[in-house]
């Protein structure tokens, strides 16, 4: 049986980047995944001839180069990549769309502030306090057990409708609970996308899971694809073999797992005692993406990057009781970042709304399909009035579309009931009641593209590389 230093369960960007780390750092590692690509929730395929990416609306926390503490650069320093390697360029805008009221933010904090003077004049001063305290937040208190952030942020700002407009954006970009996010979580979010901001490699996600890859690879990591974990096999408390579903068998010192909370739970053989249900997230989304002849900016919808949406008096972020719900979501138009003349030659309109996974789960081949045709027709309807020209029929510009559901999250992740924010229980220190087997990514605690990185990072540092470097 071979033995390696540290096999890591899942070739996730969490996963990818604690690779890194480890093989850097001289230790014998593998990477085991069951798919067939690389990424986990951030991938990319092709479809009829069109490269399409899964999982990047946008990479949040961009920070100009100059800014060496950002949390940003400190990782890619970490990985030791280099940042002009991944081509970034810039958000143009995003806009929160409430009925009645929009809110302006970009990489320039200031924006956003402004906005919120301008249309809640009595609860600038409160959100400005909140803005300072998130800023100065210990990041130690990060650590700290689950809080309500939403009863925290009334104690700065009052009124309902503004506290909605910001956990809209931080929500649906970063939170495992149902109408509620803890305040760590929420400070952790407000920073990278309302301090911070947006931006994207040029090639999109393709680029950034390339030079990843290739650093692993340049550095003696082992990748094994289309080889699923079947069973972590515990004696003394320890993970003594990991059985792998092609029949093989290998052993580790330390077993870092990006599958999941209750994903790696059930690896685990005799099984630990925990209610692995109650574990699962409950949060799972539909995502349509259509592609035009023409660009967005032609429609005169050029400046928004990211729209964060809600139709409705109050927005409620919990799983959906029909397949989706149409009261929010989010809309990203990946032609609006800053292209300059590298620009995109079609439009792309990708939207992103709450689903319910068991219903979709439910369906029969033939109902599966039509339930997806209904619902992308269903979802464009939706998000025709937040477009500037919504009288105009674009159908005749419409050269492909596609659509991916709570059921494909499940299939290509094994993501429980395709929850891309993973299970409400965060385990923020990696550790589980095996003593060499570590969580690392969304259910550690970081989520998001940037989040899930710096997760594999730390987590390799502290229960691999302890006192190196
Ligand atoms: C549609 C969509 C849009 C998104 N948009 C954004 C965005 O704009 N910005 C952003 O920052 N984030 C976005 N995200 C979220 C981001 O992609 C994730 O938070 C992040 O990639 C999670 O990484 P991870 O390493 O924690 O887990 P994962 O990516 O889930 O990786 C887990 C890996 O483990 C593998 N695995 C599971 N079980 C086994 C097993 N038994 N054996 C072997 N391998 C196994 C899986 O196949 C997978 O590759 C989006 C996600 C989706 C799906």
């Amino acid at each position: 049986m071979e033995h390696y230093d540290v096999a890591i369960i899942g070739a996730g960007m969490s996963g990818l980047s604690a690779g890194i780390r480890c093989a850097h750092f001289g230790r014998k590692v593998v990477i085991l995944e069951q798919h067939n690509a690389p990424g986990g929730l951030n991938s990319f395929y092709a479809k009829d001839g069109r490269k399409y990416d899964v999982g990047l609306h946008a990479m949040t926390n961009f920070a100009p180069p100059s800014e060496r503490r950002a949390i940003f650069n400190k990782l890619l320093r970490q990985l030791r990549i280099d940042r002009s390697e991944l081509n970034l360029i810039e958000q143009r805008s995003s806009r929160i769309a409430f009925p009645g009221t929009d809110l302006r933010f970009s990489n320039d904090e200031a924006l956003l502030e402004s906005e919120v003077a301008q249309a809640f004049p009595h609860q600038i001063d409160g959100f400005k306090r909140l803005s300072e305290t998130v800023r100065g937040f210990d990041d130690r208190e990060l650590e700290a057990p689950y809080r309500s952030a939403r009863v925290w942020v009334e104690g700065f700002v009052s009124d309902p409708l503004l506290q909605d407009m910001i956990f809209c954006p931080l929500m649906y970009y970063g939170s495992a609970v149902e109408d509620d996010m803890d305040v760590g979580q929420f400070v952790v979010m407000f920073r990278s996308i309302f301090h911070e901001g947006f931006a994207r490699p040029v090639d999109g996600i393709r680029r950034l899971i390339r030079v990843v890859l290739d650093r692993y690879r340049k550095l003696g990591g082992i990748r094994k694809m289309k080889t699923g974990v079947r069973r972590l096999r515990i004696e003394s408390g320890k993970v003594s073999r990991i059985e792998l579903e092609n029949g093989g068998e290998i052993s580790a010192s330390v077993v870092l797992s990006c599958a999941g909370l209750p994903e790696t739970y059930a690896l685990i053989q005799p099984p630990v005692s925990e209610d692995l249900p109650s574990l699962q997230g409950r949060l799972s989304f539909a995502e349509t993406i259509a592609v035009y002849r023409s660009l967005p900016e032609t429609w005169g919808w050029g400046d928004d990057t990211i729209v964060f949406f809600n139709r409705s008096e109050r927005f409620h972020y919990r799983d959906a009781s029909d397949a989706v719900d149409l009261a929010s979501g989010v809309l990203c138009f990946p032609n609006n970042f800053e292209f300059g003349d590298r620009a995109l030659s079609e439009g792309v309109v990708r939207v992103t709304c709450l689903a319910n996974h068991d219903l979709w789960r439910s369906y029969d081949e033939a109902e599966y399909a039509e339930a997806k045709r209904v619902w992308f027709e269903r979802i464009q309807g939706a998000i025709l009035p937040l477009m500037p020209e919504f009288t105009r029929d674009f159908s005749s510009e419409l050269v492909a579309t596609d659509m991916f559901t709570p059921k494909t999250v499940h299939r290509f992740t094994r993501r429980s009931r395709g929850a891309i924010y993973g299970s409400p229980t965060k385990i923020k220190d990696g550790k589980t009641p095996v003593s060499n087997l570590f969580l690392c990514g969304t259910d550690q605690g970081y989520l998001g593209i940037v989040g899930s990185m710096l997760s594999g990072v730390v987590m390799a540092n502290e229960h691999v590389l302890k006192g190196v470097g």
